[in-house]
């Protein structure tokens, strides 16, 4: 982390905050049809001593349940409330997709694919906007927190970009059991930060339209190590300890259905499998055809694809090729 920027009064969002107090704003960003305001909570919480601002995201895409959960567990256990410094929380910044549970804005924008914003750009842009230029530069660090698209279960990892070691060093200490090297994408939030200088991590896990308690349980746990290796957990939490270091994942494929018809699991998510261990079956309603999708490397899985149908081509696992 850079140059802490935080100082003394907090002027965001036309509020003005102090040390020690907590507060929070509704951001104003649209109103529907119907003339309802549609506002976003941004939570506040402010320690008398200070220390660096930390920025914990979910619902990015409006559609990924387990991330507003993650967040949603922070406030709602208190671990928002800093030892140190100041812990800004949106638990929720597409309340569009999340009331449609869908991924995107109204627009048909991926919030996640429009940052900077502009100004005077279409909704998911304009948010954008005001995100990076009202709440960023205020920031020092970043959590965010997403889900696998659709029915694609990912296992719980951290996602960095492989040429940032500072990053590196911040998820071993979130030791997530996974750790992803992957490039920014362009225009992303990650990408906007790096060229801000200000650490992200992105946390990935689960899949969308779901909720999974072993997954946001990841979730806090590793924003609590990163909060205390920050000194800004309040010491009567107790610091969750993983048993194992995170495995990092330099490289990975998809594996893709040969066939198309009824998909039957045979893994779960994180498994570490041999070079063609049976991963699957795919099968035709009519009890003709069984085919059984092998591990092409042995590797771990790191995403299952938990539709129960597949088309030939479907992504059906993640896995990793290089074992470290
Ligand atoms: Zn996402």
């Amino acid at each position: 982390m850079n140059k802490e920027k935080t100082t003394d009064i907090l002027h965001i969002l036309g509020e003005t905050i102090a040390p020690g107090k907590s507060k929070t704003i509704n951001f104003n960003i649209a109103k529907l049809y119907t003339s309802t305001k549609v506002e976003i909570p941004v939570i506040v919480e402010r320690s008398k001593n200070a220390g660096p601002t930390v920025l914990i995201t979910g619902g990015i895409h409006g559609d990924e349940l387990n991330g507003v959960e993650v967040v949603r567990q922070i406030i709602a256990k208190k671990i928002n409330k800093p030892a140190r410094g100041t812990i800004i929380c949106i638990p929720l910044l597409n309340v569009f997709g999340f009331l449609s549970m869908d991924r995107y804005f109204p627009d048909g924008k991926d919030l996640n694919r429009v940052f900077p914003g502009t100004k005077n750009g279409s909704l998911a842009s304009r948010f954008a906007y005001q995100f990076v230029n009202e709440i960023l530069p205020h920031v020092d660090f970043c959590l965010d927190f997403h889900t696998g698209g659709a029915s694609r279960f990912n296992a719980p990892h951290i996602r960095v970009a492989p040429d940032n070691t500072s990053l590196i060093e911040y998820a071993k200490i979130f030791n997530a059991p996974f750790t992803l090297f992957s490039k920014n994408i362009k225009k992303s939030y990650r990408s906007i930060c790096a060229q801000k200088d200000i650490d992200i991590l992105l946390f990935e896990g689960g899949k969308s339209q779901d909720n999974n308690r072993d997954i946001a349980k990841e979730g806090v746990e590793g924003t609590m190590r990163i909060l205390a290796h920050l000194e800004m957990l309040l010491p009567h939490f107790e610091i969750p300890i993983q048993k194992q270091d995170t495995v990092f994942i330099e490289k990975s494929m998809w594996i893709r259905a040969k066939y198309s018809g009824l998909l039957h699991i045979k893994v779960p998510y994180g498994k570490k499998v041999e070079k063609g261990e049976e991963l699957a079956t795919i099968t035709d309603p009519y009890g003709k055809m069984r085919h059984i999708v092998k591990a092409p490397n042995q590797g771990y899985i790191i995403n299952v694809n938990e539709a129960p149908i597949v088309y030939k081509g479907d992504a059906i696992f993640h896995i990793s090729q290089k074992l470290p």
